[in-house]
């Protein structure tokens, strides 16, 4: 989608700082850091929410999972522990309609709710 910036970042039109991508998915540093370390991973393929999981054409939510693992491998928090957060709709306070999981780590997060 053309005027979805997250689509934009994932097919490098825009420039971000990339953690780690392979063909479905890519890793990228939030421009407005919440911890240490905070990386969105976004799948390549536009699907607005959470809710439109079923849609995602060639690999699942299991793959998207899997491919966060390595991202937290990738900064160096899988032991030291991390946070995966998906916000959906206005009362999740999603502000951009590309499904995304904030992936959060490198110091102790504060309680979540
Ligand atoms: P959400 O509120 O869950 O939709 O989160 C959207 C996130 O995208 C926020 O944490 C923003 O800081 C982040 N964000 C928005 N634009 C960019 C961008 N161009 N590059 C990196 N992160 C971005």
């Amino acid at each position: 989608m053309e005027d979805c910036i997250f689509c934009r970042i994932a097919a490098g039109k825009i420039p971000s700082d990339i953690v780690l991508e392979d063909e479905g998915f890519v890793a990228f540093r939030d421009i407005n850091p919440k911890a240490l370390q905070h990386v969105l991973v976004v799948p390549r393929e536009h699907i607005a929410s959470l809710n439109e999981l079923d849609q995602l054409r060639d690999r699942g939510g299991h793959a998207l999972l899997r491919f966060i693992v390595q991202v937290a491998q990738q900064l160096g928090v899988e032991d030291s522990g991390y946070r995966a957060v998906i916000n959906v709709g206005p009362d999740g306070g999603q502000e951009v309609q590309h499904l995304h999981f904030h992936v959060l780590g490198g110091e102790r997060l504060g309680e979540f709710w």
